[in-house]
C-alpha cells in the first residue's frame, strides 16, 4: 500500500458488527476464556488497548518501520528512550534540539545522562564528540527555530562505525516528506501532538522502530509498566488526524513555499528560514532526504524584539500561541517562548504556516508587516 491508502486504511480495524470507522473502546480492562487467556488479544489497557494498537500499526506502517509505540505526548515518547539506556550512557543531541525535549533531558536526566550540545551539521565537530560510552544521537531535522537541515545518512554512517543507536525527531518532515528508518536511522520519534493529530486538538507522541531488538523491548516495558499512555479517545483523535496527513502536508508545503518566497522580497526582512529556499544553508541536503519541505518557516524582521512582538501581534488571521502543524496558521516571537536562557535572536518570529487560503494568509502578513512600521 502506498502512503495515502496506509494513511487511511492500516489505523483502521473493522470489526464483527461492520462498522466502517473504528469504535473508541473505551473498556480498561478485557474478559478471559475458559483457559485463563485473552482470546480477544487484550488484558488491561495500559498494556494494550484497540484503539491504541490501531494507532500504533499506522504509524509503523507510515514509517516504513516494523513496529510502534504510542505515548501520551512526544516528550513521553522521548523519555522512554533515554529511560531505556544503559546507565552511564553519554548521548549527542543538537544544540538547537526543541526545547521542550532539552528540558527534559537537562531537568529529568540529570546527573543519569551525560549529553553533549553539538552542531551535527559539522560531521567533523560529531566525530570529535564521540566517546567510548556514547551510546545514542538524536537527530532532529528540521530543527527547531532555524531549520536547520541534519543529513541523516551521513550521521547514521558515522554512528554504525562507533555502534552508536540513531534516533530521529521526525515531527517537523512527517513521513509523508521525511524517512528516517529508511536512511538507516534506528528509532523515529513523533509528537503526533502536530502534523499527525493536524488539528491542535489532541496530545500525544510516538515512536518507531525500524527492528524489534532488545532495546525496542526495553521501550516496550517503558509504555506498558511507566504507563504514559494515550487514551483511547486520544489514539481515535490522532488516527482521525492522519487519514487526512498526506493531503494536509501537500497543502502546508505549497502555502509555506509561497510565504517563504514572499518574505525573502520583503524590504522588512532581514532573512528567511525555510530549507525549501536555494538560499537556505541545508537546502541541498534537504532536496536528498526530503520529498517536501513541509509548513514551517521562520524570519529575521528588521530591528530587534519590539519590532518583532508588534508584527506577530498585528496579524488576525496567524493567531499567535505556540504549537505547530494544526490546519490553523500560528505566528509566534520564539525567543519569549524559550524563556531567558534561549539563543535564539530577539527579531526571529517562527510561524506554522496552515491550510487557509494563501492570498488571505500573504494579506494578513503583509498587512502585520506594514504595522511594524514606525
Ligand atoms: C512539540 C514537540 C515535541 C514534544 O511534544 P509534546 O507532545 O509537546 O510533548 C518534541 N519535538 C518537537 C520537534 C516538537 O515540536
Amino acid at each position: 500500500m502506498k502512503l495515502e491508502t496506509i494513511a487511511i486504511h492500516a489505523g483502521n480495524e473493522i470489526e464483527s458488527n461492520r462498522a466502517v470507522i473504528q469504535p473508541i473502546t473505551l473498556s480498561t480492562t478485557f474478559e478471559r476464556g475458559e483457559d485463563g487467556g485473552y482470546p480477544g488479544g487484550f488484558m488491561y489497557t495500559r498494556a494494550g488497548n484497540p484503539n491504541r494498537q490501531s494507532l500504533e500499526n499506522v504509524l509503523a506502517g507510515l514509517e516504513g518501520g516494523s513496529d510502534a509505540c504510542a505515548f501520551s505526548s512526544g516528550n513521553a515518547a522521548g523519555s522512554a528512550i533515554f529511560q531505556s539506556l544503559d546507565h552511564g550512557c553519554h548521548i549527542l543531541a543538537p544544540t538547537d534540539m526543541y526545547h521542550g525535549m532539552r528540558n527534559l533531558l537537562n531537568v529529568v536526566f540529570e546527573g543519569i545522562i551525560e549529553v553533549s550540545y553539538i552542531n551535527l551539521a559539522d560531521l567533523q565537530e560529531v566525530e570529535n564528540a564521540i566517546r567510548p560510552e556514547t551510546c545514542l544521537i538524536w537527530i532532529e531535522t528540521p530543527s527547531n527555530p532555524l531549520l536547520s537541515i541534519t543529513d541523516i545518512a551521513a550521521i547514521v554512517d558515522l554512528a554504525k562505525k562507533h555502534n552508536i543507536r540513531v534516533a530521529c525527531d521526525n515531527t517537523f518532515a512527517t513521513p509523508v516528506f521525511q524517512q528516517p528508518l529508511a536512511l538507516g536511522a534506528d528509532l523515529v520519534m513523533h509528537a503526533t501532538t502536530k502534523y499527525l493529530g493536524g488539528h491542535s486538538d489532541v496530545l500525544g507522541g510516538a515512536l518507531v522502530t525500524r527492528s524489534k531488538d532488545l532495546f525496542w523491548e526495553k521501550i516496550r516495558n517503558v509504555q506498558e509498566l511507566s504507563g504514559a499512555v494515550p487514551s483511547p479517545f486520544d489514539c481515535y483523535m490522532t488516527i482521525r488526524g492522519i487519514k487526512t496527513l498526506p493531503y494536509r502536508m501537500r497543502g502546508h508545503a505549497e502555502n509555506a513555499m509561497n510565504i517563504a518566497g514572499y518574505l525573502l522580497k520583503h524590504p522588512r526582512v532581514e532573512a528567511v528560514f525555510y530549507p525549501g529556499l536555494e538560499s537556505h544553508a541545508g537546502f541541498a541536503t534537504a532536496g536528498k532526504q526530503m520529498s517536501g519541505f513541509s509548513g514551517m518557516l521562520s524570519f529575521l524582521v528588521k530591528g530587534g524584539k519590539e519590532e518583532a512582538l508588534r508584527i506577530v501581534n498585528a496579524t488576525t488571521i496567524f493567531i499567535q500561541a505556540s504549537s505547530l502543524g494544526g490546519v490553523e496558521s500560528l505566528i509566534e516571537h520564539r525567543a519569549s517562548v524559550e524563556g531567558p536562557h534561549s539563543k535564539t535572536p530577539q527579531n526571529l518570529i517562527r510561524v506554522s504556516v496552515g491550510l487557509e487560503n494563501i492570498h488571505d494568509l500573504l494579506d494578513d502578513l503583509g498587512s502585520a508587516l506594514q504595522v511594524g512600521l514606525k
